[in-house]
């Protein structure tokens, strides 16, 4: 396995413009008003707040568009597969769609949602190292553009269901060995994680040679997604050496020419100023001379390049908003306690991301403090944002706002503790309106149906 050490230098890229000021990881269209109010999408956040109560979930229309441009601008030949498991409603689909990218789902549940919402089912690809039957049937129903196989015992249940006289384009997903990604929990390429077949043992060429076996399934390509949350371009070509290498293979073995080359998303974005994102126009650059050369060395035509950016066209597009109900002082510390926490964001829990929230609504004139941002939620490591700093005579009452919250938040949401979890309201040229609306004790006592 290849680890590759991830950059340790603060320096913002080209992903993420203004670098180290207070504002740099918000959406583009942020602005600061003297009396201490944000606006985002033209819209103040106090406002949001006022309309539609707290926690809420704000989207910035014209920064996920954006963001959707620079992918199609810096890769121009590629397909760009929007990662929806990152956050996906109908109104989010139609984005993507209109801006002209794809669609990577995990379940007939992302699936079903963005067909039904008009998404091209013949641009989207299914994944999921573990797809039920269900979430085969509802790819063959509608017509999905691509099956990315990631276990053995896939390739004769989707030939079955594929039925003798059916088609199916298919890739695979093979692990390269290489660890890369912001958190171990979110590193997928190293071989001793449960997603993808193994380059190095073999089980990826045993699987292709089955996959060849089914004249149903149409091999199209090898799928790798190395992890999430990665800063540097070096992994990616790592990548590309070892999945043309496993081409070159298959063209000596099987005379096999793949026309694809799917090298998954985990692009990363800075969370809090001053924190490094990976620069999409080097990785365009640089993967697209790793294909020519290497495919040049194996002798094989350059396949088409598929990315799945998730977290980088949507996380820096979402802010969360929280009302503060308590402040209290514990020894050493000030903590800081919301409206909201784990449950609609459990992103600090699971894998200790850290955060940049900032007072919004009024302006913040006392000295700064340290304080720790907690939710509301019945655990000790429900923590929003640990050792942050805030202006001290924060209080009850006063609005907190969370940058960079667009991407894993709202998708991960649980119902935990019956809060329900809050809305999603879109921002655009100085209207608001809600894509999501909270979800009631009335929607979850619906579910509840014994006694
Ligand atoms: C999660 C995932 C992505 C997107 O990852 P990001 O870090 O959000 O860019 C892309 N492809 C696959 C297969 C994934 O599982």
């Amino acid at each position: 396995m290849t680890t590759v050490h991830e950059p340790t230098a603060t320096t913002p890229t080209a992903t993420a413009p203004g670098g180290t000021t207070a504002l740099s990881v918000w959406p583009a269209s942020t602005t600061e008003s003297a009396r201490g109010d944000v606006a985002v999408g033209g819209v103040p956040l106090a406002e949001v707040a006022d309309r539609f109560g707290t926690p809420v979930y704000v989207l910035d229309e014209a920064e996920v568009r954006d963001r959707c441009r620079t992918y199609r601008d810096a890769f121009p030949d590629a397909g760009i597969l929007y990662a929806a498991k990152a956050f996906l409603c109908r109104a989010m689909a139609r984005w993507v769609d209109e801006e002209g990218l794809g669609l990577d789902v995990c379940s007939a549940g992302e699936l079903e949602l963005a067909v039904t919402t008009g998404f091209p089912p013949e641009r989207i690809v299914l994944h999921g190292n573990a797809k039920s039957p269900r979430d085969l049937d509802t790819a063959l129903r509608l017509g999905v553009g691509r099956v990315v196989i990631d276990s053995p015992a896939e390739i004769a249940r989707l030939a079955a269901a594929v039925g003798p006289d059916g088609h199916q384009k298919v890739m695979v997903r093979v692990v390269p060995g290489i660890a890369a990604g912001g958190h171990d929990k979110i590193r997928t390429g190293t071989d001793d994680q449960k997603f993808g077949l193994s380059i190095a043992d073999g089980y990826a060429q045993h699987a292709i040679t089955r996959i060849l076996d089914q004249p149903q399934l149409d091999l199209t390509g090898l799928h790798c997604h190395l992890g999430s949350q990665i800063t540097s371009v070096k992994p990616y070509l790592v990548a590309v050496r070892r999945l043309v290498g496993l081409m070159a293979r298959l063209h000596e073995q099987h005379g096999l020419v793949l026309p694809e080359l799917d090298l998954g998303g985990g692009h990363g974005i800075a969370y809090r100023p001053g924190e490094p994102a990976l620069d999409l126009t080097a990785l365009a650059r640089k993967v697209r001379a790793e294909l020519a050369d290497a495919c040049a060395t194996a002798g094989l035509p350059v396949p088409r390049l598929l990315i799945e950016p998730g977290r980088a066209v949507v996380g820096p597009a979402g802010i969360a908003l929280y009302r503060v109900l308590a402040v209290k002082h514990t020894g050493e510390h000030v903590f800081v306690a919301v409206d909201g926490g784990m449950s609609d964001n459990p992103r600090p829990a699971l894998y200790g991301v850290r955060y940049a929230p900032r007072l919004i609504g009024r302006p913040g004139t006392a000295a700064p403090a340290r304080v720790t941002v907690v939710g509301r939620h019945c655990e000790a490591g429900d923590v929003l944002a640990a050792d942050v700093e805030l202006p001290a005579d924060v209080r009850p009452g006063d609005l907190l706002a969370v940058p960079v919250a667009g991407a894993y938040h709202l998708s991960m949401a649980s119902a935990y503790n019956l809060v329900g979890r809050p809305p999603l309201v879109a921002v655009r040229d100085g209207l608001a309106r809600l894509l999501v609306r909270r979800e009631s004790l009335a929607d979850l006592r619906s579910r509840d149906v014994g006694l």
